[in-house]
């Protein structure tokens, strides 16, 4: 038996739990049908109001991928499935007296606006024409079908440009001194008509085709053939989509929406994409098909005034949208048509939305009780957070703009966000542009599909024509681009690329600098200063986080070096300091010059002078961390990097020597630098990474580690003494041996002693170590004994392990591993497959199979040699959410990561927590 590549909307459920021998989820419905053919299935089975309907599969679409053939058994079913079609709606395919049109639409398990083909209106031809004529009464609108269906089928199918009909189609308006389509007169269309098919065979050297099965076949080769169209391809690189999914092919009676006033169509979501509130939000244009609403070429209504135009559809379709939202439990894209005054639903799924929406709207659904507060957690996206993290226009510089005379002009605030950049009239110029590493804003009358590539790479755009759902605003939106549309302040000029705002006569040429703010949508003149977002004010998202803290059970703590950078996170939600780096605490100047000076003693009162004089400087910042962290756990890092790093460098000190030498100058300056020299000479390295750095420095360097305890344990006891709960921790790097630790630990507990009785207070205290050598994870059990503490330094840990340095594989040759090498080896399509040594860069996002089973191996031996034994990682890893649920797998007790990304963390902790728990 040939395999079912069909599915019809009435029964498509009941259909596949038959293929599949069981009821099939969403999920898997969306695999095999698509996202629109399981949302046309959806509604049809809900008794909404879904032209009959049926959907090829994506597997149909996979094997053709293969073959270049439909699979056997394809076409004998798309016509017995048009039978049925045929039967329910009293219809017949190409009758001369009551024909059945079609639509031929793809879609793809996830959502792909735009980046597909669509065919409308199939099934016309010169007899069908007639008779539409007839039984519509309206003669205009049978040649307004059939213009645009050679037009589509031209361009779509046949790969013969729309622009050469557009340009036509603008011809005839001029010389009928008309703006609008719909103004077109009869005779106009007809000539049109005419005019196109006359084209058609010049061009291709035969007639349009007449027979609506021929139509139909290579209609829907054309949308599977879309599938690895550019831009498809471009926005599933982009959006991580796999390129081996494939696209369901769905046919459904056609029905119009351009048959006179009390037609039109629409689209809308059942709440605002951009913020999030609970309201339909959407446009509705009159007397027109959906490709015009998509396409932005007209202005459309907003959906709140389709209520007073068509009150009893308003409500109808009101009603519709709160079902779908109810039964889908989440927030729905809908497409939908008025033919004549009846109601129909084209389109159902899951909206694409901005992070502020994906934060608010999972939250007020759990609040309405739609979802579990798991559920909304689950439905927000780390990378989501991490954008609501990202900074907008000061303020004050935007109204001094405004004040300068540089608001140019407003349009809709189609996508939040603030963007600035030089402007750019076309994507393939942006996409240079922003090659040369220019920040662009891409600016268009309206945008297509095929601009997707030169939006992508944009900090904003910007279009003169078009409303809130059409092409610009949700692609913009999709990708959380600032996006200003439907502008008409402004006119675009592609020629010569510049647009000039209306009013003012002010132009912009390509190169010149302006900025737009997607969430109010003006658009400024020159450069605007941007700030942070205030965390603590998006009321929502920490609500929402605050609910990923009742689930996680990793912890979060950060990596901060100052007062500031503690307070910052402590308000981001971090639960402690996993890692102060306390050499950053000697970048300001004066402390500095004490660690040279530290490194050039010659004698050990010289030495212990300069460590006299650093000590208040750490001990200054310790106190102020201590305070922000009041009660919260810190991890002071005892100094970590190579010691020359705080020297000058050696070859510009080189080049003095024997400039000074040459000239005979200075005998006192060549004498001074002579020693420098002599000092970063004996302490060069070939490999630093690898050298004289952490405990290493401690063990050598007599009195430095000991003065950074000190420092550590007064700011510790005298906090302490002013009613600030302290919990000091100290870690000890780069350990690679245990008698490395055992000795540096023993030496700074008496250092810690004694400074608790010199100030006569004991505060709660650690010691213990970091993880950064594979040595040390693979003798965890023996380091565990000197240990009340690891941390996974994965920076280095994942340097070590793959014997790539971390300061220059990517430089080097590590991006190109990620990217992969040419081998040669190319698809189906002939498209080179480069080999991928690596699938991800292990800097980014921890290495699994080989990092990670160390840090498995020294957990479990730690914890066995341990059980008190605290464990975080405090890598950049620790900010990752990939990275974060590897770590919640890995049983470890915290991650630690820079303040911005703490939120981030919080909820990968939470996610990680929630998907391992079942
Ligand atoms: C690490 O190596 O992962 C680490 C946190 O230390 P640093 O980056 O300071 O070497
Ligand atoms: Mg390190």
């Amino acid at each position: 038996m040939t395999k079912k590549w069909i599915y019809l909307a009435r029964n498509a459920k009941e259909e596949l739990t038959e293929t599949l021998g069981h009821e099939p989820g969403l999920l898997e419905r969306k695999v095999i049908l698509g996202g629109k053919g399981a949302g046309l299935a959806e509604m049809t089975g809900a008794g909404l109001p879904v032209p009959p309907s049926f959907t090829i599969t994506t597997e149909a679409c996979v094997e053709y991928m293969h073959t270049g053939e439909f699979p056997e058994g394809l076409w004998e079913q798309t016509l017995e499935a048009l039978q049925v079609i045929e039967k329910e709606t009293g219809k017949k395919f190409g009758d001369p007296n009551n024909p059945l049109l079609v639509s031929v639409r793809s879609g793809a398990r996830d959502s792909m606006p735009g980046m597909m083909d669509t065919v409308l209106n199939l099934g016309l031809t010169d007899q069908t024409r007639e008779s539409l004529a007839r039984l519509t009464g309206n003669e205009w609108f049978s040649y307004d079908a059939y213009r645009r269906f050679i037009t589509m089928f031209s361009d779509i199918v046949m790969g013969y440009s729309r622009e050469h009909f557009e340009r036509k189609l603008q011809e005839l308006k001029d010389k009928e001194g008309i703006t609008s389509d719909t103004e077109v007169s009869l005779e106009g269309m007809k000539e049109l008509v005419a005019e196109y098919k006359r084209m058609y065979k010049a061009h291709f050297g035969e007639d349009f085709p007449t027979d609506p099965y021929k139509q139909l076949d290579l209609a829907i080769k054309a949308v599977f053939d879309s599938w690895n169209g550019e831009r498809a391809v471009a926005y599933r690189d982009f959006s991580k989509i796999p390129h081996d999914w494939g696209t369901g092919v769905n046919v459904c009676t056609m029905v119009f929406g351009n048959m006179g006033e009390n037609s039109g169509t629409g689209v809308a979501f059942t709440r605002d994409p951009a913020t999030g509130e609970k309201h339909l939000y959407g446009e509705y244009l009159e007397n027109a098909q959906g490709e015009d609403v998509v396409a932005g070429l007209r202005t459309p209504m907003k959906i709140a005034q389709l209520e007073s135009v068509m009150p009893d559809i308003y409500q109808q379709f009101s009603e519709v949208a709160q079902q779908l939202e109810a039964h889908f439990r989440d927030m729905q894209d809908l497409e939908f048509t008025v033919e004549r005054g009846k109601l129909w639903m084209l389109q159902t799924r899951t909206g694409k939305r901005t992070a502020a929406s994906a934060v608010k709207v999972a939250t007020d659904m759990a609040h309405e009780g739609l979802i579990t507060k798991e559920e909304a957690v689950m439905r927000v996206k780390p990378e989501e957070v991490d954008q609501l993290m990202h900074p907008f226009f000061d303020p004050k510089a935007k109204l001094q703009a405004e004040e300068r005379g540089d608001l140019l002009a407003e349009g809709l605030n189609a996508s939040p966000g603030a963007g600035t950049g030089i402007a750019a009239f076309d994507a393939a110029r942006a996409k240079e542009l922003a090659g040369e590493g220019k920040a662009v804003i891409l600016v268009r009358p309206e945008t297509s599909p095929d601009d997707v590539p030169g939006m992508l790479i944009s900090k904003g755009v910007l279009t003169q024509h078009g409303g809130a759902t059409s092409h610009a605003a949700v692609v913009a939106r999709g990708n959380n681009l600032p996006c200003v549309a439907g502008c008409e302040d402004i006119r675009v000029d592609i020629e010569r690329a510049q647009f000039t705002v209306k009013d003012t006569g002010r132009v912009v040429k390509e190169g010149d600098v302006i900025s737009i703010d997607g969430g109010t949508g003006e658009v400024f003149w020159g450069e605007i200063h941007t700030l942070e977002v205030e965390y603590e004010k998006q009321e929502i998202l920490v609500e929402l986080l605050s609910w990923a803290d009742e689930i996680r059970t990793l912890g979060v703590r950060t990596n901060a070096d100052y007062p500031t950078d503690a307070q910052r996170a402590v308000a981001f939600g971090a639960e402690g300091i996993g890692l102060c780096r306390t050499e950053h605490m000697f970048f300001e100047e004066f402390a500095r010059q004490q660690v040279v000076r530290m490194i050039m003693a010659e004698t050990d009162e010289e030495r212990q002078d300069a460590l006299d004089k650093m000590l208040p400087v750490q001990e200054k910042d310790f106190e102020g961390i201590f305070e922000a962290m009041d009660g919260k756990p810190v991890i002071m890092r005892l100094i970590d990097p190579p010691m020359h790093e705080f020297l000058p460098n050696r070859d510009e000190t080189f080049e003095k020597v024997v400039r000074l030498r040459c000239t005979g100058e200075d005998p006192e300056e060549l004498a001074r630098q002579e020693k420098i020299l002599q000092v970063i000479n004996s302490l060069w390295e070939v490999n630093p990474m690898m050298g004289m750095r952490g405990c290493r420095a401690g063990i050598m360097y007599k009195g430095l580690t000991e003065m950074q305890t000190r420092a550590y344990f007064q700011a510790a006891c005298r906090c302490a003494k002013r009613g600030v709960e302290v919990m000091a921790e100290v870690m000890i790097p780069l350990v690679g041996h245990v008698n490395e630790l055992k000795l540096e630990r023993e030496k700074l507990e008496a250092v810690a002693k004694q400074v608790m009785e010199e100030e006569g207070i004991e505060v709660e205290h650690k010691f213990g170590t970091m993880i950064e050598v594979p040595r040390a994870a693979l003798t965890a059990g023996e380091i565990a004994e000197y240990a009340d503490f690891f941390s996974f330094g994965t920076n280095d840990l994942t340097q070590m392990t793959f014997g790539y340095s971390r300061d220059d594989a990517e430089g080097k040759f590590l991006l190109t591993y990620v990217d992969g090498i040419d081998t040669g080896e190319v698809d189906t399509e002939g498209n080179p497959v480069p080999f991928k040594i690596l699938e991800v860069n292990p800097f980014q996002t921890l290495d699994e199979v080989g990092v990670g089973r160390l840090v498995e191996l020294c957990v479990e031996e730690g914890r066995a040699a341990n059980p008190d034994l605290e464990i975080g990682i405090c890598g950049e890893h620790g900010g990752d959410p990939a990275s974060v649920d590897f770590c919640h797998r890995a049983g470890l007790d915290y991650v630690s990561c820079s303040p911005f990304r703490v939120p981030v963390a919080r909820l990968s902790a939470a996610q990680a927590t929630l998907k391992h728990s079942k």
